[in-house]
């Protein structure tokens, strides 16, 4: 199978690490970092702390820890030894200063969009942010009187045009839910710090698609990194979870309204968090490998009006994405030419390997349709067929273009 200009392995890319000749590379980083052997009893994951007193020795140990809550061991809420290990591994994985776990990847959307949003700021966030993302700005961020204002996520550098004096974050998602746009993040973040006057502007981005192996925002100087856990990082379907990894600027605001409003993960959530980051280098490669092969051959079907993928050469987004990105994951879409409801549903309803649901980054390969056009509002989505996203599991491939294939046949005959 010809698999257009695949994209070179992380390992080859420019590495920041690469300068430092000393610095462990990705790939030594996730299998150590957040680790301390010795620390118990040598045993090589650390223990899952389900806790929630903590009980302090004498007073001054309680008033000195008072003090400084977020450093150490305090209230279950506040963390653990289980979740700090978590958080230790994700804020070195992306040059960070101190990291938060959330419930949920959505969790960490909210307490960074509440953080730091107040009454009659203006925020601006990318048109093709995750749906959910977009009912959270809408319905809560609005209720307290701050203005949202979608934006082209391809706007780039002209960002600058649309930050007010009240601008107080600029929200990026690259590439975009559904549509995998690719965003200029560095055009955006140079824009917004120029037009940045003695407020501060934060920028955040959902880094969830690319992780921190093939995409690292706080590099580029972006102040938040944002992850739904859940997918890759967990990588299994068995954990909701969300991380948000702060820069020095934003870390202490960050985590003061995650205690605020009573975010924490769940400890066994965060331990198959944690142990899924170890094998993500070994499973994300496989996911792209899959997802580009998948990719070339839908591109190929009659029934298939184009096939959207970062990765893939004729792709508007490719000229970013291999300046900025060290790989692609394995979700992507296509889009079918026009056909009747009845053969996308012959198609979709018989489908062997491929599931059909929410969420992605797991083991196993999933088909979704989806109507981008329902959130958009800045731009317009004016595709005649229907979306479906892709995600490439770690099934054979040849079995998985076998699914497909046997699924384009029942949407002919019906169509
Ligand atoms: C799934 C997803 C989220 C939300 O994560 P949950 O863990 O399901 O709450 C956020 N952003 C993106 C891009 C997602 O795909």
């Amino acid at each position: 199978m010809t698999r257009p200009d695949p994209p070179r392995p992380s390992s080859t890319r420019p590495d920041p690490a690469a300068e430092d000749a000393a610095a462990p590379r990705d790939d030594t980083r996730l299998v150590h970092a957040g680790r301390a052997p010795q620390q118990h009893h040598g045993i090589v994951n650390p223990p899952v702390y389900h806790a929630s007193t903590v009980l302090f020795p004498d007073l001054d140990t309680l008033e000195a820890r008072a003090r400084a809550p977020f450093d150490g061991v305090y209230y279950g809420r506040f963390g653990t030894p289980t979740s700090f290990a978590l958080e230790q591994a994700m804020t070195e994985l992306e040059g960070g200063h101190r990291a938060i776990t959330t419930s949920s990847g959505l969790a960490a959307l909210a307490v960074a969009l509440t953080a730091f949003t107040r009454t009659d700021d203006h925020v601006l966030i990318a048109d093709s942010v995750y749906m959910p993302t977009r009912k959270l700005c809408d319905r809560m961020l609005t209720r307290y009187g701050v203005r949202v204002e979608y934006y082209d996520p391809l706007i780039g550098a002209a960002i600058g045009t649309l930050i007010r004096p009240e601008t107080s974050v600029v929200f990026l998602e690259s590439p975009g839910s559904l549509t995998f746009e690719i965003q200029d993040v560095p055009a955006i973040v140079q824009a917004v710090r120029a037009r940045q006057g003695d407020r501060r502007i934060v920028t955040m981005m959902d880094n969830t698609w690319a992780t921190p192996l093939f995409f690292k925002p706080l590099q580029h100087g972006v102040n938040l990194s944002i992850h739904s856990a859940t997918k890759y990082i967990t990588g299994h379907a068995d954990a909701m979870l969300g991380v948000v990894v702060a820069d020095a600027d934003t870390f202490q605001e960050l985590k003061t309204e995650a205690v605020l409003v009573g975010q924490c993960a769940g400890p066994d959530d965060v331990y198959v968090g944690l142990r899924g980051l170890r094998t993500l280098s070994v499973r994300l490669h496989r996911h792209q490998e899959s997802a580009l092969a998948l990719a070339d051959w839908l591109q190929r079907q009659p029934e298939v009006r184009r096939v959207i993928h970062p990765g893939r050469p004729d792709d508007p987004g490719h000229a970013l994405w291999r300046r900025d990105f060290a790989g692609a994951s394995g979700l992507f879409a296509m889009i079918l030419e026009p056909v009747p409801r009845q053969a996308l549903q012959a198609m979709l309803d018989h489908m062997t390997l491929f599931g059909m649901g929410f969420s992605w980054g797991g083991f196993e390969s999933l088909l979704l349709p989806a109507n981008p056009a329902t959130s958009r509002s800045a731009t317009v989505w004016q595709e005649p067929g229907q979306l479906v996203r892709v995600h490439a599991g770690l099934e054979a491939v040849e079995d998985l273009i076998r699914d497909l294939a046997a699924g384009f046949a029942r949407l002919r005959a019906t169509a």
